[in-house]
């Protein structure tokens, strides 16, 4: 009797769980759309709007770490899992520069830009190419006829990628940010500086310039091209050399810091008297690898903050 009694109430009970699950499923999925509804209504997503003057709020940050490789110029900029980075030094550079990308732990690049031929921007970038996986490699239409570009031809064909020539003025998006080409503007230059890729890079309401050696006869095309050049941070063309930097390209990105790639006790004489003094006149902080090393720059689409102090404003030549 005891044993029948029990049957029934469990059967009862499980009658009664089903209809308790089957009304829960119900009630909440009714419960879920409405939840999106209000949620909508709220505009929650408007908060990541545009701003006035057309900047994307972003969330998150951008990292721009400007490597200590001497005489020659490397940068790595991230954004989330996007990287991508300009110049790979020289060839003597190499330990440094694969030690610092393996201890970022960068596991292949959107883009890879090589700014121009010549051995301090494109001495490791072969190995670069060797060792990464990328999407894009950006490099001027100008060829050479030194082992080391042969070496940087060769990796990218063994990669089955082609370089792809800069377009004035396209644009390219790295995660949230995004880059315009704004040099070389020209088909043939005397100097292969000229022939230098000049991006600017927009992240929120932050922006940097990155000038490769581009001298000061391309920056005059970039002027000439009247695009907004005002920037946060500008990296000083040609490792400070006197031929860049000139007063009026200076005036029209009028940066709030500015950072110089460029070896310690150089044989060029680098960075100038002249560029040192133009940025020492207009109090603008300089960084630089030769005194700080690696430098790591942190922008969160508001503001940009430095790992190190700013340099001083010593120079080697005139
Ligand atoms: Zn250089």
């Amino acid at each position: 009797m005891g044993r029948r009694k029990k049957k029934k109430f469990s059967f009862v009970y499980v009658i009664f769980a089903v209809i308790v699950m089957l009304s829960a499923v119900i009630i909440d999925s009714n419960f879920g759309d409405s939840i999106h509804e209000y949620i909508e209504s709220l505009e929650v997503y408007s908060l990541i709007d545009l701003d006035e003057d057309n900047t994307k709020a972003v969330e998150g940050s951008l990292v721009v770490d400007f490597i200590d490789v001497g005489q020659g110029d490397s940068i790595l900029i991230r954004q989330g899992s996007h990287a991508m980075l300009i110049d790979g030094g020289t060839s003597e550079s190499k330990q440094d520069l694969l030690g610092f990308l393996e201890s970022e732990n960068v596991s292949s690049f959107d883009y890879i830009i090589g700014t121009h031929p010549h051995e301090d921007h494109i001495g490791s970038l072969d190995d670069v190419v060797n060792s990464y996986d990328f999407d894009t490699i950006l490099f001027p239409k100008v060829t050479t006829t030194t082992k080391t570009f042969e070496n940087l031809v060769l990796a990218v064909k063994g990669k089955n990628k082609k370089f792809v020539e800069p377009e004035i003025n396209k644009e390219y998006t790295l995660g949230d940010a995004k880059f315009t080409i704004l040099a070389p503007n020209s088909k043939e230059y005397d100097s292969l500086n000229n022939y230098s890729i000049v991006i600017k890079l927009t992240y929120g309401k932050n922006s940097f310039i990155f000038t490769g050696d581009a001298e000061s006869l391309s920056e005059s095309e970039i002027l000439k091209n009247n695009v907004d050049l005002k920037a946060d941070v500008l990296k000083i063309g040609h490792h400070g050399s006197s031929t860049s930097t000139s007063e009026k390209f200076l005036n029209a990105v009028s940066p709030k810091y500015a950072v110089i790639s460029v070896g310690k006790d150089n044989s060029y004489n680098h960075p100038t008297k002249t560029t040192m003094n133009r940025l020492k006149k207009l109090g603008i902080p300089v960084y630089r690898t030769d005194e700080q090393g690696t430098i790591e720059c942190v922008s969160n689409g508001e503001t940009i903050s430095f790992n190190v102090d700013a340099g001083t404003y010593s120079y080697m030549g005139n």
